[in-house]
């Protein structure tokens, strides 16, 4: 370290708790002070055997607590510090039974903060760092955790040595990439240049040596102009009455390297190595201090700035100017009040250390913390970070909650949204199965509303089951819609499902009655026109298509050979064949093969007889097949509308229990479908009334048949009817 001011350090070695702690308990109530010596007494018990940077662990905990003590922060602050890495050892509730409950959130607080900063390391793409910005704050409802945070980070940073170099070199970018930039959010600049010079040191090792050492040999010249300056300065300002309090003013490694980057110079090329702070009771003694330098020196063009007028967005109030001073050397100078540099220094922590000073303004501070939430799209930070922002914008922080999922993964999502919503949106089938949550290690209702920094874990079965209920707006399950319509979908996929399942039994049923044994429902589907099984199912559950219009499908395989009619006028008649398209053509049945009535038939034009019917595995119509024969021609048998034209003997049983009225009943049924009984007989078993009836009917078609089974298969006390095979 270049400057070594300001800097709140402590001597780690032959560190000496006691007297630290008389020194830290000093000008405290009694209870506080009872409360601070009892915190250390508990920690140096529970880290007794542990060790850190090569040192006791007590010694970590108590550096991190002392930065705290000098940024002025609370006793609670301090006792969460002295805490702070005790949280795998005791428990929240101790905590909070021996120092209160702010105590124990800070503490909890910071648990949770580590948690993040472990994920950080895991996951370093750019969203996630933003992410994590962002999360940091949001969780940071007292700002506090966030302090304790910084100094338990900057305590990491000066021990860094101990660990190896890429451990040093994760642990610094990540310390440049989001804890610097937190700490200059917030204002607090102690903790931030010391953090960014500690990680430049260890990112740019060479670069960091070279400008100490640059910084170094020219420090006696610096200080001895500084010196000049400020005389001169001090003369000038008592002339006109004003009593300041000017310093030379330490220039960081970081800032001074980060200049030289972003304007693309030299270290000889940076004036402001030599810098003045000027610090005056009023901000019109500042603007009275401003116009003496102008007028004394000349000032260099576009470097004024009136932070005071313009506040920067971390609330950052000062005059910046430069100047040519003796010797044509420039150099830079600060201008604030006392309050504002106290501000400058400390940022929010000013809070605590002025306390009293601004007791009255209290509002003004919550609004101050809202605000600094607000800002928090680290905007013009860096030159480069304005990508990011960007895509950021529109993304407004308060509306956001950020909740860790157990493998340790940062979700965000709208405030407002309930575990239900989070397990929707980790993965569907989770949100499906969904039964419960726990935030925390513990179980809440469904309904919850996600904080941020919510450790989110959801109690899921094997079996998926959302509920209607889960849409009802004023139940308050679900937030997000991207969730509502996942149910939605599942909920209509299984009334569909719903629909299937009874197609499939009540196309079962007419199929086990009409006993056909094998059948494919592909097959089935397409022929009908359906694009899928389930199509058809559906179709049928909801009663668009007949299962009996279905059984008449299978008519080829289950009716037999028709009985031909016992009317007939001539052979022609029975016998009637039909040339597809073509009407009124005469046929005769071929000789060699003699077709019986449906046989697969083919025909053949013959010169004199007209068209000669013949099988078609008849030999000479394979013959013709082969040779391609012109004159053969595509012919069926007639099928005609008359209903008693063709008729097909069925023999069904039908099994159940007897009652007055069965064989009436069945009987009524069959004759009301023009069928005609051929044979019947009826056995009735007398130890159990049980019955099994058999007839022989002559059905038209499959579907009479079909539609028969099912009304028999309906009577009371029928238990079983089939067609028998
Ligand atoms: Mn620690």
């Amino acid at each position: 370290m270049v400057s070594t001011t300001n800097s709140l350090n402590i001597t780690n070695t032959d560190f000496d708790l006691q007297s630290w702690l008389e020194n830290i308990i000093q000008n405290r109530s009694e209870t506080e002070k009872q409360a601070l010596i009892d915190a250390c007494n508990w920690a140096e018990e529970i880290h007794q055997s542990r060790t850190y940077a090569g040192k006791p662990y007590l010694v970590h905990v108590i550096t991190v607590t002392n930065i705290l003590a000098q940024l002025g922060m609370d006793t609670d602050v301090l006792i969460a510090a002295i805490l702070h890495d005790a949280i795998d050892n005791i428990d929240l509730y101790e905590i909070k039974k021996r120092f209160g409950s702010t105590v124990m959130q800070l503490v909890d607080g910071v648990a949770k903060m580590k948690l993040i900063e472990e994920l950080n390391s895991q996951i370093n793409t750019n969203e996630q760092t933003e992410r994590l910005r962002k999360m940091l704050l949001a969780m940071a409802k007292d700002i506090r955790v966030v302090l304790i945070k910084l100094a338990d980070r900057l305590d990491n940073m000066r021990t860094l040595r101990y660990h190896s170099k890429e451990k040093q070199q994760r642990i610094a970018r990540e310390t440049l990439e989001l804890f610097s930039p937190l700490a200059n959010r917030l204002g607090i600049w102690q903790i931030k240049w010391e953090l960014e010079d500690l990680s430049l040191r260890y990112l740019e090792p060479e670069t960091y040596q070279r400008m100490a050492k640059l910084l170094d040999e020219k420090r006696l010249d610096r200080e001895n102009y500084i010196q000049r300056i400020m005389t001169i300065l001090n003369e000038e300002l008592l002339k006109i009455g004003i009593k300041a309090d000017i310093s030379g003013r330490p220039k960081h490694i970081y800032s001074i390297w980060h200049k030289m980057q972003r304007k693309g110079v030299e270290f000889e090329e940076i004036f402001d190595v030599r810098a003045v702070r000027v610090l005056v009771k009023t901000v019109n003694e500042c603007y009275m201090a401003l116009g003496i330098i102008h007028n004394k020196w000349q000032p260099m063009r576009n470097e004024f700035d009136d932070y005071i007028a313009n506040p920067k967005n971390n609330d950052y109030q000062s005059l910046h100017t430069a100047v040519m001073g003796p010797d044509q050397k420039i150099f830079e100078v600060q201008i604030r009040t006392s309050e504002m540099h106290h501000h400058a220094e400390l940022g929010v922590a000013s809070h605590w250390r002025y306390k009293e000073d601004i007791k009255h303004q209290d509002t003004s501070f919550e609004q101050k913390i809202t605000w600094l939430r607000s800002m928090l799209q680290w905007k013009d930070e860096d030159g480069d970070a304005g990508d990011f922002i960007d895509r950021f914008k529109s993304e407004i922080f308060e509306d956001r909650v950020y909740v860790l999922s157990p493998q340790g993964e940062v979700i965000d999502l709208p405030q407002g949204v309930t575990p239900l919503d989070f397990a929707y949106h980790i993965h569907t089938e989770l949100g499906h199965c969904c039964r419960g949550a726990k935030i925390n290690n513990r179980i809440v209702p469904l309904t919850y509303n996600l904080k941020s920094g919510d450790l989110v874990e959801i109690l899921s079965s094997k079996i998926e089951k959302p509920s209607r209920d889960w849409l009802l707006p004023q139940a308050g399950y679900l937030k997000t819609s991207k969730a509502r319509s996942r149910v939605r979908q599942w909920l209509k996929k299984q009334d569909n499902n719903h629909h299937v399942n009874e197609g499939r039994s009540l196309l079962e049923r007419v199929l086990r009655r009409l006993n056909i044994k094998s059948h494919n429902y592909e097959k089935l589907a397409r022929n009908l026109n359906f694009k899928s099984i389930d199509d058809l199912l559906v179709s049928v559950s909801k009663g668009d298509i007949s299962t009996a219009q279905i059984a008449n499908l299978f008519r080829e395989e289950v009716l037999p050979t028709p009985r031909v009619p016992l009317v007939v006028k001539n052979d022609t008649a029975i016998n009637e064949v039909h040339v597809k398209g073509v009407g009124g053509l005469l046929t005769k049945m071929a000789r060699c093969c003699n077709p019986e009535p449906y046989d697969p038939i083919i025909g053949y034009i013959s010169k004199e007889r007209g068209i000669v019917v013949h099988c078609c595995d008849c030999t000479n119509a394979l013959r013709w097949q082969d040779e391609g024969n012109k004159r053969l021609i595509e012919v069926e048998w007639s099928r005609p509308d008359n209903l008693a034209a063709c008729l097909y003997p069925i023999n069904i049983q039908i099994n159940g229990f007897d009652r007055t009225g069965l064989l009436l009943d069945i009987c009524n049924i069959i004759i009301n479908e023009n069928i005609n009984i051929i044979a019947t007989n009826s056995k009735t078993f007398k130890e159990d009334n049980h019955v099994n009836m058999n007839f022989t009917l002559e059905v038209n078609d499959l579907e009479q048949l079909s539609r028969t089974l099912s009304k028999i298969d309906n009577l009371t006390n029928v238990m079983k009817v089939w067609r028998k095979s």
